[in-house]
């Protein structure tokens, strides 16, 4: 493999029933960055059926150049094709960096593709960025320039681990929605539009879809809420997130929880906050009776204002708080909700 022959950023931009799938934009935001660094340009692979107008919306994006691959066997995602027809996009255009999406097909989609065009994925990475590997030099061991850093939690998250990929191309990384930023939208930057047709036989579609069932969640994406209450194990049980409830609602939020809630069965999966669950940047994240686990954490540290309500002085979740409080939630919540009522009310 000559590693010369790469180049170029590139993201894989997800679709689903022919719309684009926010990741998109989140990958693309850091293909920039990446691509300015290595002074090259930015490339989307669009893959589905009937999808070549999606090409705008990722121009104004921030890709250069947008590959579409159009079949009426790329309707609805499966592995085979899929598969088949990004690997072939790989073999073909050679990119130096491929960025997948850690959503339920990424996760799918990303390590099937590394294995078929023979290189190394990094999964679920929460930092990426151009630098020297070794991180320091070593003596006797030759130091590269200009590579993908991949940073992730490892070990159960107690620890955080900084992953290069220095002998093969491209460099893969999947990277969980949420984590990246998005570009704003320039309205009218049109990308350069290249079809590909990597060929599809018969066996690159030996499963065969009967039906699909789509689950439609009663609660918003907590992803996009501007403010969270969050509950946590010492919240005490599932009665008590009424009164996180009424909070959020004063406050004109929604809910959220750690893993410990989900575990527990008070909170459905959706809720939960952290490095297995959703990770937010709201402006104001609350968080009741969180301990602040590293785990959790990952979730949350960017959002704008944490404000943390614990009756344990020492707790972790008090080294991220921008306001502390300390004390028994049970007081503080209901207070904290007449208190920000009867501001409305005058105001
Ligand atoms: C691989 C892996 C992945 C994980 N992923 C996640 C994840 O995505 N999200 C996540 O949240 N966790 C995750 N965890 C679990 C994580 O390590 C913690 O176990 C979990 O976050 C603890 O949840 P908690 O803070 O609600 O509970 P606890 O740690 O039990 O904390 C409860 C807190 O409530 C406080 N408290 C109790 N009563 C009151 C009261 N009356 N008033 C005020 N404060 C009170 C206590 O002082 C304590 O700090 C993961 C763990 C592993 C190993």
């Amino acid at each position: 493999m000559s590693l010369e022959e790469y180049k170029g950023v590139y993201i894989y931009a997800q679709q689903v029933d022919n719309r684009l799938g926010r990741i998109a934009f989140e990958l693309l935001g850091k293909a920039r960055e990446l691509a300015a660094d290595l002074d090259t340009d930015v490339t989307a692979v669009l893959i589905g059926s009937g999808i070549r107008h999606l090409a705008d919306e990722l121009g104004e994006y921030g890709a250069d150049r947008v590959i579409v691959v159009d079949h009426p066997s790329l309707k609805e995602y499966m592995t085979e094709p899929y598969t088949h027809a990004l690997a072939e996009v790989i073999r073909t255009y050679k990119p130096e960096i491929m960025l997948v999406g850690a959503t339920a097909i990424g996760r799918d989609l990303g390590p099937r593709v590394s294995a078929r065009t023979a290189t190394g994925l990094t999964a679920d990475c929460t930092k990426l960025e151009i630098g020297d590997f070794p991180l320091n030099p070593v003596a006797g061991r030759e130091q590269k320039h200009n590579q993908l850093l991949m940073t992730r939690p490892a070990f159960g998250g107690n620890t955080i681990a900084t992953i290069a990929c220095p002998n093969h191309r491209p460099q893969m990384a999947t990277v969980r929605p949420g984590v990246m930023q998005a570009m704003e939208r320039k309205a009218g930057k049109r990308a350069e539009v290249v079809e590909y047709d990597p060929g599809f036989e018969a066996n690159h579609n030996y499963v065969e879809i009967l039906d699909i069932v789509k689950k439609v969640s009663e609660a918003a994406d907590i992803m996009d809420a501007k403010i969270l209450v969050s509950g946590g194990r010492g919240v005490g049980c599932p009665e008590n997130f009424q009164m996180l409830e009424e909070l959020a609602a004063a406050l004109g939020g929604q809910i959220s929880c750690s893993r410990a809630v989900v575990d527990a069965g008070w909170m459905p999966k959706d809720l939960q906050v952290g490095q297995t669950g959703r990770t937010v940047r709201p402006n104001v994240y609350v968080a009741v009776g969180i301990s602040g686990a590293i785990q959790h954490v990952a979730g949350m540290e960017e959002s704008d204002i944490i404000i943390a309500i614990n009756k344990d002085e020492t707790a972790p979740i008090f080294e991220v708080a921008d306001y502390g409080i300390v004390g028994d939630w049970k007081k503080i919540v209901p207070d904290l909700t007449k208190k920000i009522l009867s501001v409305k009310k005058e105001g």
